[in-house]
């Protein structure tokens, strides 16, 4: 079986941005559950070899940029029960939410690895404004920019370590 790899956190981070640099093909949305994947993307991709599928959750309902704090929960702990391993990405431009803080606490809980991703540090200048993120208490964490793409690859090198 295919590991997965599920991308969470709020909306507006850089979720979509990041998951359309990864995958190289797009998979049919999954409407398995309906009302609960119906905002879910999936892609396959790989990395050093290992192929992994990548879920990009959120903001797919139709006619809303915005998604509300309980589908975000409800994707949090979908996420939490299906993935292998889970992208938490969070913004360096806004720095930690209410919002960032409340995922954090439900990923927590979970014994899946999670692995931190600080989106937007395009440059050395933002670097700084990252380490405010240890606050969220994850170990593996990443500065990258899904935009440039630096720093994805120390991500994806040790992300699938862990599958
Ligand atoms: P999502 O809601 O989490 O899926 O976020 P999107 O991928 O839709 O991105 C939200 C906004 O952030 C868009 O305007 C992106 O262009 C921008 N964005 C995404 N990644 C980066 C990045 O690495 N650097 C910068 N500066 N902007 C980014
Ligand atoms: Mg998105």
């Amino acid at each position: 079986m295919m590991s997965i790899v599920a991308v969470v956190g709020r909306p507006n981070v850089g979720k979509s941005t990041f998951f359309n640099r990864l995958i190289q093909r797009r998979e049919a949305i999954v409407d398995a559950v309906s009302g609960v994947t119906r905002d879910r993307h999936y892609g396959k991709s790989d990395w050093n070899g290992k192929e992994f599928s990548l879920i990009d959750t959120g903001g797919y309902v139709k006619g809303s940029d915005d998604i509300f704090e309980a589908e975000i929960d409800k994707q949090v702990e979908l996420a939490i029960d299906e993935a292998d391993a889970i992208i938490f990405m969070v913004d360096v431009e806004s720095g930690v939410t209410g919002m960032d803080q409340e995922v954090a606490k439900l990923l927590r809980r979970s014994k899946k690895p999670i692995f931190l991703a600080i989106n937007k540090v395009d440059g050395a200048s933002r670097v700084n404004d990252a380490l405010e993120f240890y606050s969220l208490g994850f170990e593996n964490q990443y500065n990258l920019s899904s935009i440039n793409g630096s720093g994805t690859g120390e991500l994806l090198d040790d992300l699938v370590k862990a599958l």
